[in-house]
């Protein structure tokens, strides 16, 4: 599975133009919605997610112009859904559609707890994206990448609690510890009082009585920390592998995100993928087709000798069993394509040997219509 495209994800040509690609991200963000979208809410949340991104990174014409020539925008490149990032998505979100329109969104989608009325401070980190880059036999065997990679992390002077030490929480000022603010709107219908979740408490009610000045009451803060991968055997190109809890740290001593590592493999000078088989293309003389000899084909663990029968034709595709890639049913095969080595330079000698031979041979037939005698003249 290739890497999505985020001119195709927001169906726009690749020589669209802000201004199209603005409208196109709010024509999805609209379809997305969830107080619209009528189907399934994961698949709008991941439908939701990726448009984001895509308008993210399509947005900023330095981003951009890196994506056009390199289909990423490089290695390190981590989304991050928290706060601090998307702001010309949050931007464009909140003109379209108001202001803390994007918060609100946010909060359905990725902000579990985060509602109205809840006790807790606590929310659940952002999930994180890291794109990794390995060779062919590191797909096959398996690896572990070593990565270092900008995330949130518990505070360590509060231990996550985001409260300087010794102190606790009081009463939110703005929504009288209610966590929530009723604002009235005026329409032609009449007055509505609507309720929006404390943006100084995040309906919690209350807020720390002291920050703590390590994070500034977050509980959390950004670091760049080395980690390990374990990337399995097998793994596919484009394949997205879900690492619990390695995303950012929650908000407040809330869980960790998630870390979604997105796979790329590098295509290999020899080998070509088809699934869970390998190609290769190995030279071989004309006489060791006709009379049969040992070949010598690289594997993805070195060399192998292999016999090939006398009498092989050159489109015969030798299969050595088990010497592709492993996945979930069984491992692959390895396809060897031989290519014959047609000498473009011949010695006197092995001009006569060759001609001699030759002689020796019947005239090839020419091809025939099946039970069709030749028409005679
Ligand atoms: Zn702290
Ligand atoms: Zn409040």
């Amino acid at each position: 599975m290739p890497p999505e495209d985020y001119y195709e994800i927001l169906g726009v040509p690749r020589n669209a133009t802000p201004e199209e690609i603005k409208r196109a991200f709010r024509r999805l963000a609209k379809q997305y919605h969830p107080d619209v979208y009528k189907g399934d809410r994961k698949e709008a949340e991941r439908k939701f997610r990726k448009i984001a991104e895509a308008y993210e990174v399509l947005s900023d014409p330095e981003k951009r112009a890196q994506y056009d020539r390199f289909g990423h925008v490089g290695p390190e490149q981590t989304v991050d859904f928290g706060a601090e990032g998307f702001q010309r998505t949050r931007a464009a979100f909140e003109e379209f559609f108001g202001p803390s329109a994007f918060e609100e969104i946010f909060n359905l989608f990725f902000g579990e707890g985060r509602r109205a009325g809840t006790v807790s401070r606590a929310q659940r980190g952002e999930d994180l994206e890291y794109r990794v880059r390995i060779g062919l036999e590191d797909a096959a065997f398996g690896t572990t990448v070593r990565a270092s990679l900008p995330r949130y992390v518990p505070c360590r002077s509060c231990g996550g609690s985001g409260l300087a030490p010794g102190t606790g929480l009081k009463m939110c000022s703005t929504c009288q510890g209610s966590g929530r603010i009723e604002y009235r709107q005026f329409s032609m219908f009449g007055t509505f009082v609507n309720v929006r979740t404390c943006p100084e408490c995040q309906g919690v009610g209350r807020v720390p009585e002291s920050p703590c000045p390590s994070c500034r009451g977050s509980g959390r803060v950004r670091e760049r920390t080395e980690i390990s991968l374990e990337i399995p055997a097998g793994v596919e190109d484009g394949a997205r592998l879900i690492f619990r809890g390695m995303g950012n740290a929650g908000v407040a001593g809330g869980p960790a995100g998630d870390l979604h590592v997105v796979v790329e493999i590098q295509p290999h000078p020899l080998f070509l993928r088809q699934g869970r088989d390998l190609w290769v293309e190995v030279p071989v003389h004309y006489a060791t087709l006709v009379l049969g000899g040992r070949i010598r084909v690289p594997t993805l663990r070195g060399e192998e000798e292999v016999e090939v029968p006398p009498g092989t034709d050159p489109e015969e595709v030798l299969v050595l069993r088990g010497w592709g890639l492993p996945g979930p049913q069984g491992t692959g095969d390895l396809k060897v394509k031989l290519r014959v080595v047609i000498p473009k330079r011949l010695g006197r000698e092995e001009r006569r040997l060759l001609q001699a031979f030759t002689e020796k041979l019947p005239p090839p037939e020419p091809p025939r219509r099946p039970g069709k005698a030749n028409p005679r003249p």
